[in-house]
């Protein structure tokens, strides 16, 4: 067939139109995306006819199936589920801490009704969205008081500001900690209006330095937890309570940017010591900052627990107005914080708990059962068990090598740079594996509900 028979035997817009198939997305998604994802269709096949790569005219069939994929695609949702297959638990580009039931159950009331957000029910007066956390933040660390805000970076840019603003801010070189790029906290400390003065060395930083670097017009003894690095071997820093006994001497405000939230040892479950919020308070800081989404496993926030007065200070600060947290957030918060009321409680239903403390045996049952499913699926599935590590993510517990089972997964005539790309690009929600060794791995310490399924669902698809 030459060109201008393919390009006439192309059906018309309407034709595809009235097609039922067609119809039915019409409803599902909109007309206007229907209508684009015609047009994008037939645009492209007059490319190709152009480009002498059809020679036969397309079936309409596929035709049709084209607009109707099309069609559905653009009208999803950019931001939606997809399935963590990586065994990296606090992923960061994935949305960091997956909610515990509470705490999801939290978000979708105050979501769909009028809540108590600043609204005291007794006195029928104004409240304030403090409240919600303040106390239970109290009981479970010891602190005095609490203030939450949008995230941690943002906690520490309000402290920052608030103690050190055109005054001078101490903190050791071995903590300028960079976190992700876009936190560094020189940086943080220029954006707070601070005057940062770096003292000790790399490695060793003695309580003397401090002492040498205050001056009447110092605001701040910073110290930042290293959370996603360690310098080890030749090492010294002086201990918090040290700073503390040091600031208290001096008059100057100590804060600690702890990092994590991790308010449980962690140590019993065989992870490497983390210091918890609980301890930082203990000994006496001003104020302790530290994520909603890490180790606490609850929602995007920044939390700030400290001295009465400093928190007083802090939510009379012009920032808190700025920086402040949502009611879906805080709803997550309180119901998150809750479950902390009885730690073992906590372990098991904060999914961000549940999947760190994960018995290597349990991850072995999960691998063993997931890959069992998938033999079943197709004789050109191959699939093996591989004792892997997963890893804490975003930037905490990085000397954690937490033991797992992962499988590895090969499909026959695909190599795994196609497996693992068609993984992402077409299953129904996209998966997101990891390659090792030339072998693609589902690690399923990092699934959830019924991802499983999808997953054998889509390895029968992608055999088809
Ligand atoms: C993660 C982290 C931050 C940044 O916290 P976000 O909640 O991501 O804003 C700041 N400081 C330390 C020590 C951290 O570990």
């Amino acid at each position: 067939m030459d060109k201008s028979q393919l390009y006439r035997a192309l059906p018309n817009i309407d034709d595809i139109l009235r097609d039922p198939q067609v119809g039915k997305t019409i409803d599902q998604c909109s007309r206007v995306s229907v209508l684009d994802a015609a047009r994008t269709e037939l645009e492209i096949l007059r490319q190709k006819i152009g480009a002498g790569a059809i020679t036969e005219p397309p079936a309409f069939t596929d035709i049709v199936r084209s607009v109707t994929t099309r069609a559905h695609l653009a009208s999803q949702r950019s931001l939606h589920r997809i399935i963590n297959a990586t065994g990296i638990i606090i992923h960061t580009n994935l949305g960091r801490s997956l909610l515990a039931r509470e705490a999801i159950e939290a978000v979708v009331e105050v979501a769909g009704s009028y809540s108590t957000l600043e609204y005291d029910v007794e006195s029928a007066a104004r409240g304030s969205r403090h409240t919600h956390v303040e106390s239970l933040l109290c009981e479970l660390t010891g602190a005095e008081a609490a203030l939450v805000v949008n995230n941690n970076a943002a906690a520490v840019m309000m402290v920052i500001a608030c103690f050190a603003k055109d005054k001078e801010a101490i903190v050791s070189r071995g903590e300028l900690v960079e976190i992700g790029g876009s936190f560094r906290v020189p940086d943080v400390m220029a954006q707070s209006g601070a005057h940062m003065v770096e003292i000790g060395t790399t490695n060793k930083t003695h309580l003397w330095d401090f002492e040498n670097a205050i001056t009447p017009n110092t605001g701040l003894i910073m110290r930042v937890h290293t959370s996603n690095y360690r310098v080890v071997g030749f090492t010294e820093a002086p201990s918090l309570p040290q700073m503390v006994e040091l600031g208290t001497k001096h008059g100057i405000p100590v804060m600690e940017d702890q990092g994590s939230g991790v308010l449980i040892d962690l140590q019993a479950y065989g992870l490497p010591y983390e210091p918890t919020v609980q301890e930082s308070v203990a000994s006496g800081v001003t104020v302790v900052t530290c994520s909603g989404d890490k180790l606490l496993g609850g929602p995007q926030a920044g939390i700030i627990v400290g001295k009465a007065e400093a928190i007083a200070r802090l939510k009379k600060h012009p920032l808190a107005r700025a920086l402040r947290i949502d009611k879906m957030t805080l709803a997550a918060l309180e119901a998150t914080l809750r479950l902390y009321r009885d730690p073992e409680k906590a372990v098991r239903s904060i999914p961000t708990l549940a999947a760190l403390t994960m018995s290597e045996s349990a991850s072995k049952e999960r691998a063993e059962a997931l890959a069992t499913q998938l033999f079943g699926v197709d004789k050109r599935i191959q699939t093996t068990l591989v004792k892997d590590i997963a890893r804490a993510g975003g930037g905490s517990l990085p000397l954690a090598d937490v033991p797992s089972w992962t499988v590895g997964v090969a499909i026959e005539g695909m190599s795994e740079s196609e497996l693992e790309q068609a993984l992402r690009l077409q299953s129904e929600i996209p998966i997101v594996s990891r390659i090792k060794d030339g072998v693609v791995l589902f690690d399923p310490r990092t699934l959830v509900a019924d991802d499983v399924e999808v997953i054998v669902n889509t390895m029968r698809l992608l055999v088809q």
